[in-house]
């Protein structure tokens, strides 16, 4: 992470549909699997790919914990308390399966993910009901690791085998697959060497690895011939990537999104999430030059203070990301950027917090995640002193969600009257509504009919909602064309 996506969450999702992505003689012996999922976009994607796995085993998806066979919560720590939500969650569970069980149906209940890897056996211990746990790096294993807790044991595994786990990811990409959403993601490394001092991503994902460049292209021609349209790459610390070549060379992101950009039917690729030190040259240069690079730059700062940004090791100065966010802005002017902001660390003042809001107005970004600090065991951060008191926190929070929110309105009001390229992925909540994504990632709902799902269309922006631009299907090719250069005068 350098965080967005880790520090999202407690949003819950299915993973896709098992059937989606199997050939249907690959079904025999159907059970049902239930895949809750908690957190960032790469705990999204870790779902779906045990979905992936379970399918030769006879699982489909079902979105109804109570007809499950199996049910498998992939967690996120990066909140507070996250453990205790956990258990507090398998509590519940225990009753559907209880339920399950006067019926004579069996119910299997596996935790997956960061809380899985940071409590290991402790689960077992307070949940009885928990049959396996699983750590984010070894989930590649499932269909071996029920079959022992279907013979009785407790399963815990929790190795930081990343390297087995990149492998069988590329093993399963050569898989057909008949169907997938428009927008999908695609992890490229993992883990993270960085030891920020507020963050548990070192500890429950481990040392950073990347996956090499001849598995990244594979499983992203394969999404490609499945109907997706939009590739976001997905990492903890996504630009250190340093994915090996088959020449043997070491390639970094931006040669990867270069290669990936001459794969046919991707028009799009994104990246997430990036920490400020690994924003290479290269990396900037292909915002400006890949057509399929979108405009849009997640980059968490965290602290707008030197002292803050020393104390919670981000091994940068507030100077440092200006001169940063200037190249970028020069390589590509209409960029939209995004950060992550903590508030509240231990011994930040009114001044330190003063800076973070001065740094804010400087940069003037297209959105925003915020958070009060809160401490997490095992982080440097849980013991230092100078806690800052939660009222504190949340006055301070309350101050600076007003100014990104102020400077989210000024950067969706400065797309209206624009036309351009809208990614249509799915059904509105209205009849004849479709739902899609600008460039600059905000979401675009328009009337168009449901064949153009899958499709980039150029839209009008005609309307600004409160967290939706609102547009209509321009077919004019000329204004299309016009679309790069209005965005490059927008920013
Ligand atoms: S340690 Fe720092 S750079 Fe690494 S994932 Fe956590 S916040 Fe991001």
């Amino acid at each position: 992470m350098t965080s967005r996506p880790d520090l999202e969450a407690e949003t819950t999702t299915s993973a896709v549909p098992a059937s989606e992505n199997v050939a249907p003689e690959e079904l025999t012996n159907t059970r049902k699997v239930f895949v809750r999922t908690y957190g960032c976009q790469m705990n999204v994607y870790d779902s779906e790919r045990m979905t992936d796995v379970l399918a030769p085993e006879g699982f489909q998806a079902t979105d109804d914990m109570e007809d499950a066979d199996l049910v498998i919560l992939n967690t996120c720590h990066i909140r507070e308390k996250a453990a205790e939500k956990v258990y507090s969650e398998l509590g519940r569970i225990r009753k559907v399966k209880e339920a399950r069980s006067k019926s004579g149906k069996e119910m299997m209940v596996g935790v997956a993910g960061c809380v899985a890897q940071a409590e290991g056996e402790e689960i077992s211990r307070r949940a009885p009901i928990v049959d396996l746990v699983v750590g984010p790096q070894s989930y590649h294993q499932l269909p071996e690791l029920l079959s022992k807790a279907r013979q009785g044991s407790k399963v815990v595994e929790t190795e930081f085998d990343i390297d087995a786990k990149f492998n069988h990811l590329s093993a399963n990409a050569e898989k057909p697959v008949l169907k997938r959403p428009p927008s999908a993601f695609l992890t490229v490394q993992e883990g993270c060497d960085k030891f920020c001092t507020f963050c548990v991503v070192p500890y429950t994902r481990g040392a950073e690895v990347s996956r090499s460049v001849a598995q990244i292209v594979t499983e992203a021609e394969r999404m490609a011939s499945a109907g997706v349209r939009e590739v976001t790459l997905l990492g903890q610390n996504v630009n250190a990537f340093h994915g090996e070549a088959q020449d043997g060379t070491t390639w970094g992101l931006g040669k990867l999104l270069r290669r990936l950009s001459e794969i046919d039917g991707l028009d799009r690729l994104r990246y997430t999430t990036s920490h400020p030190r690994d924003m290479d040259d290269d990396l900037i240069d292909a915002h400006r030059d890949l057509k399929t690079l979108m405009p849009y730059l997640h980059l968490p700062v965290q602290s707008g203070s030197d002292k803050i940004l020393k104390s919670m090791n981000r091994r940068h100065t507030r100077d440092d990301y200006f001169r940063l966010i200037d190249r970028i802005r020069e390589a590509t002017p209409d960029i939209a950027l995004s950060g992550d902001f903590i508030v509240g660390f231990p011994g930040e003042t009114d001044q330190d917090f003063e800076d973070t809001m001065d740094l804010i107005r400087r940069v003037e970004y297209g959105s925003a995640f915020s958070f009060k600090y809160s401490q997490r065991p095992g982080t440097p951060g849980a013991t230092m002193d100078e806690q800052v008191p939660e009222d504190l926190k949340s006055e301070r929070l309350a101050q600076l969600q007003a100014l990104v929110s102020e400077q989210q309105k000024a950067f969706n009001a400065s797309r209206l009257g624009m036309t351009c390229d809208v990614l249509l992925e799915k059904k509105g909540r209205n009849p004849g509504q479709l739902v899609g994504k600008s460039p600059w990632l905000q979401p675009v709902q328009l009337d168009a009919p449901e064949s153009l799902i899958g499709s980039v269309q150029a839209v009008e922006i005609v309307e600004i909602g409160s967290n939706s631009l609102f547009g209509r299907l321009n077919a004019g090719q000329d204004e299309r064309d016009d679309a790069g250069a209005i965005q490059a005068k927008a920013g």
